[in-house]
């Protein structure tokens, strides 16, 4: 992995076929030289550009950088501020401060905002911030409910409210399911302040009186629109119905499809609306490229890469967690240690083997699409879509797993010949060609595809996805 061996693989871009990590520097130094010269063939002026637009959506963090808004202008507190200063926050992003001094008010908010926008600052400062107010709880009923879609982004929500609270007395409890519920009802008899949950556990647990929400003062609704695909609608409808009804509500959402629309229309009382155009605060600069491979010589390139690319940390999307079990033994068999996230893991094993690669124990992650959601590891600097994704969003919530934290990331695709239509699919969605990478050992017999035509009309499968898509495209493709 981390030898600085020169590598073997050579891309093609239109007539272009230069060595990868080459093209990748030289692409680099000319628009560090701010160069618009075009060497034969690739088309750096596009990259510039490129790089200019996503500069350009930062735009709106930049302005806040320059007028200086600190957290103290949104009216927190000296202990939050302490706790956000020890994260290295240094200003508040977009959401942060819109969503903010109005949460803090009691306010409904229907906000649209992505995972990397800084949403759960922006609506867990304010709660944190309220209950710190108050006498510490002395009965086991929560004062502030947030529910979440999975059980990673639930643990990664409780833990960011754990360092945004570090400074003052409030407890929370975080409510999944995969694992037994012995440790969350002894949390619960600790009389949190806080709770956070996916639906399913927490219904259940409600049903047995472990739990009243009878209290709850503020209530978040996170990743609307993903609770809606998962299928929690009724789940979500029965728990609102619970809540007092005085309680203030927050509802965050990458999109607002029709039915969370008909929800927020039901549920929230004169919300503010909230929209960041910029929805992401990291700059990403992902170079992606696509190697056409058949199906039994995926793994073999797979080692090839390990071997001779410097990976430093490498997320491998499976499309099925069988196939995940799979590559994940055969790695282990040649020495490259690894671990595999997918449906089928209890959450001890999700959460030791995501523990695992974020310390640099292991550094190959296999994971399937539902598993890998939410999965914030700053470091990652490969993403190998060892099956391509079948829906063109999908690629972008597996490739923006890298290029966080303002660092840059690669993504290689392994496309076989079933899987070419899907590769028109994301091409057409981003508009723009992957790189072509044709010169590696297990080439696929089939002569490549022709280069997708970006201006005929993106056909999506199905219509809801086509809706869903449209509306998503925009501040997806942007981010990327
Ligand atoms: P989120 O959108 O809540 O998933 O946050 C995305 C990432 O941004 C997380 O790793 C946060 O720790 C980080 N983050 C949130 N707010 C800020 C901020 N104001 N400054 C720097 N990093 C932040």
């Amino acid at each position: 992995m981390k030898n600085n061996k020169a590598a073997k693989t050579k891309v093609e871009n239109g007539n272009a076929v230069v060595g990868l990590p080459q093209f990748i520097n030289k692409t680099k130094l000319e628009l560090n030289n701010n160069s618009i010269n075009q060497p034969e063939g690739m088309n750096i002026k596009n990259e510039i550009t490129e790089e200019l637009q996503e500069s350009s959506q930062n735009e709106e963090l930049l302005k806040n950088v320059e007028n200086k808004i600190t957290f103290t202008d949104l009216n927190l507190n000296e202990d939050i501020i302490k706790a956000l200063s020890n994260q290295g926050y240094t200003y508040p992003t977009p959401i942060q401060i819109k969503a903010i001094p109005i949460a803090l008010e009691g306010k409904d908010i229907l906000a649209t905002a992505e995972t990397g926008s800084g949403k759960t600052a922006a609506f867990s400062l304010p709660i944190i911030q309220r209950l710190s107010m108050q006498k510490p709880n002395k009965s086991n009923i929560p004062k502030a409910l947030i529910l979440s879609p999975t059980r990673e982004l639930t643990s990664q929500i409780a833990n960011s409210i754990k360092n945004y609270s570090k400074f003052t007395k409030i407890k929370q409890v975080t409510i999944y399911g995969g694992v037994s519920q012995k440790n969350q009802v002894n949390e619960l008899r600790q009389n949190p302040e806080i709770v956070v949950a996916t639906p399913g556990r927490l219904l259940d647990l409600i049903a047995q009186k472990y739990i009243k929400i009878n209290q709850i003062q503020t209530f978040v609704l996170d990743e609307a629109d993903k609770m809606l695909d998962m299928g929690f609608i009724n789940d979500i409808k029965k728990i609102i119905l619970m809540l007092p009804t005085n309680c203030q509500i927050m509802m965050f959402s990458a999109t607002i499809p029709p039915q969370i629309k008909e929800l927020s229309d039901n549920i929230l009382n004169k919300p503010t609306l909230i929209s960041v155009d910029n929805p992401t605060m990291e700059v990403k600069t992902i170079t992606s490229s696509v190697f056409f491979v058949e199906k039994p010589d995926k793994f073999k390139l797979l080692l090839h890469l390990i071997r001779t690319e410097e990976i430093d940390k490498a997320i491998v999307f499976s499309r099925t967690k069988h196939n995940a079990n799979n590559i994940a033994k055969k790695l282990q068999s040649r020495r490259i240690y690894n671990d595999v996230i997918h449906g089928n893991k209890s959450q001890n094993a999700r959460e030791k083997a995501l523990a695992k690669f974020k310390s640099g124990e292991i550094s190959v992650l296999i994971a399937t699409d539902i598993a890998a959601r939410g999965i914030d590891v700053t470091d990652i600097t490969h993403v190998i879509n060892y099956d391509m994704s079948s829906e063109a969003e999908t690629y972008l919530h597996r490739i923006g797993r890298t290029a966080r934290a303002g660092k840059d990331g690669i993504a290689y695709n392994f496309c076989d010949e079933v899987e070419r239509n899907y590769l028109k699919d994301i091409e057409k969605l981003i508009q723009k060609h992957l790189i072509r990478v044709t010169d590696h050992p297990y080439v696929s017999n089939h002569s490549p595809p022709e280069m997708t035509n970006l201006v005929a009309k993106h056909t999506s499968r199905n219509s809801y996805n086509k809706k869903k898509r449209s509306k998503r495209t925009k501040s997806m493709v942007q981010q990327y």
